[in-house]
Order: structure tokens, then C-alpha cells, then sequence
């Protein structure tokens, strides 16, 4: 069984919908950096919403990357969604905890804290895209909806929600994004917006065992919805040793130098899925040529 996005769109064009169940990858996240419960839902949040973005990622190579640069205890998130379906991330504290909210809730606005909400597109063009604006509350969903009205002027709706077990394992996750089109009546729009204040929260409907279609259906009841595809999604790395070796020689020939004078050789570890690279004293030094070479 695998995660599935799930697109559409409304007839009149006036709605772009995505929704996505994004459990198995959020758990995937969960296992990776052991995270406690804020920050599972915290990195939950941010990697089923670049999941939800990236939908107009169109060549091979392209890639969105969000980053939450807070002073809460959880540190910087960054998570880096691909063309494919898949993504990936770390948060910087993964063991960060808090206490639960007065309603009973995770705390992520308080995990996150104040700072800046930063989205790269590298579609793989010319010079990737970047817009960052301030953290509104970091609750994410919140923020991203902000950063779409403030970046690219596009009204939209984002409902995130991670639910976790009693053993830390995540039970459910999800998230649903409505954006609105150029050319959307106020007749439509008001319709929208009465739906979605009586909505249930994500997490209620993935309780209720809703997927990703249904969760469409539902938000736009009384809408003419044309589904367009259902994409596998999961927590995907593509980090390999080709991309270490340009990471090291990117670092400079001075700093690789000083790596074989202090250690002898190197390990590196992929900051987003622990697969740890050994680099010989002898390897090393080949790449420090290559670093002279550039
Ligand atoms: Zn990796």
C-alpha cells in the first residue's frame, strides 16, 4: 500500500484541488529521525504540503523546497519534494518536545516559533524561484496559505493535519490544497467559503476513513469536480555517492585539505535518510584536484 495525491479541478475552472494521504510517508519521516510527537507532526505538516505543491513541477530534475527557519525549539525544517512523487526531509531537533496546547493539540506553532517561511522552485530552467515571508503563526498550513497570498497572489486554502499514536508511530496524515483560479466569481467564491467553515479538520477526515478523492468530494460538495490523476507518493531519497563526492568538491579545495589533515578521511551522512558515505584519505585527495580543476 503507498500514499496517493490526488488532483482535480473544478469545471468552470475556477478551483485547483489537491489532496494526498500521507501516512506511510510521514511514518517513513518518523522512522528515519525518530521523531518525537511535535516533531513528527511539525515535519509531517511541511512534507505532505510540498507534496500538495508540487504539482506544477514538470521536468525530470525539478524540485520545491520549503523551509521553516523559526527560533522554536524544533529548529529549521526543510523539506525537498520532487517531480516524481516522492520527498523527503529532517528537521533540525527531531527529540524537541512540548507540552500539549490548552485544546489538547501538538504544539507546532510553539515548535516553530518566529522567523521565515523560505519556497525555492528549481524547475530546472534558468535561476530557481525563491519567495520567503515571516512565519504567521507556525502551525504551516497557516503560513503557506499566507506565502501564497503574499508571494504568488493565489487565494488559497491549506488544511494539513498529522495524527500520532500513543507509541509515536504516525496513526494518520494528510492535507488538502484549494487554490483559487483567476477568473473565480464572488458567486463561487462565497460558495467555497461557507463549505469550508463548516469543514472538518483533516484529521477528522482521515478518521473517518477518507482518501485522498474523498476528501475532494467533500470539501467541494456542490461543485462540479473533474478528478484528474491519482499519483503514488512516499518519502523517497535520491542521495547516492556521485552527488557526496560534488557535495565535497563544492566545499573547496582549501576546506577538503583541512578534512584530510584533522581526520584522514571523511564520513558523511545524508542529512535526510542517515545512509552514511565513507571517503578515503586517498579518495579525498582526488577531490581535491577536482576542487583545484574548477
Ligand atoms: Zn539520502
Amino acid at each position: 500500500m503507498s500514499d496517493i495525491l490526488t488532483k482535480a479541478m473544478t469545471k468552470d475552472g475556477f478551483f485547483k484541488i489537491a489532496a494526498a494521504v500521507t501516512t506511510d510517508t510521514v511514518n517513513a519521516a518518523h522512522t528515519y529521525h525518530q521523531t518525537m510527537p511535535v516533531a513528527s507532526a511539525a515535519l509531517g505538516r511541511l512534507l505532505t504540503a510540498g507534496l500538495l505543491m508540487a504539482d506544477n513541477l514538470k521536468e525530470k530534475d525539478a524540485s520545491l523546497t520549503l523551509q521553516m527557519r523559526g527560533d522554536g525549539p524544533l529548529g529549521t525544517l526543510v523539506i525537498v519534494a520532487d517531480s516524481q512523487g516522492g520527498v523527503k526531509g529532517y528537521v533540525a531537533n527531531p527529540a524537541a518536545d512540548l507540552p500539549l496546547k490548552e485544546n489538547g493539540k501538538l504544539d507546532v506553532g510553539g515548535g516553530i516559533g518566529r522567523g521565515t517561511l523560505g519556497v525555492i522552485r528549481d524547475l530546472k530552467l534558468k535561476e530557481p524561484y525563491i519567495g520567503q515571508v515571516p512565519i504567521q503563526t507556525g502551525e504551516i498550513g497557516d503560513d503557506l496559505a499566507y506565502y501564497f497570498m503574499q508571494s504568488e497572489q493565489i487565494p488559497s486554502v491549506v488544511a494539513l493535519g498529522v495524527l500520532v499514536d500513543r507509541d509515536y508511530t504516525i496513526k494518520s496524515a494528510g492535507g488538502l490544497l484549494i487554490q483559487v483560479m483567476p477568473g473565480c466569481d464572488e458567486k463561487s467564491l462565497s460558495m467555497l467559503e461557507n463549505s469550508i467553515q463548516g469543514m472538518m479538520s483533516v484529521t477528522e477526515m482521515l478518521n473517518h476513513g477518507m482518501n485522498a478523492k474523498d476528501m475532494i468530494e467533500y470539501a467541494m460538495l456542490g461543485f462540479d469536480v473533474e478528478f484528474l490523476e491519482d499519483i503514488e507518493i512516499g518519502y523517497r531519497c535520491n542521495c547516492s555517492r556521485d552527488r557526496m563526492e560534488r557535495a565535497i568538491v563544492s566545499l573547496g579545495k582549501q576546506e577538503i585539505q583541512d578534512m584530510i589533515a584533522e581526520q584522514g578521511d571523511a564520513e558523511i551522512v545524508c542529512q535526510f535518510c542517515n545512509q552514511a558515505y565513507r571517503f578515503t584519505g586517498e579518495e579525498l585527495s582526488m577531490l581535491v584536484e577536482k576542487a583545484t580543476r574548477k
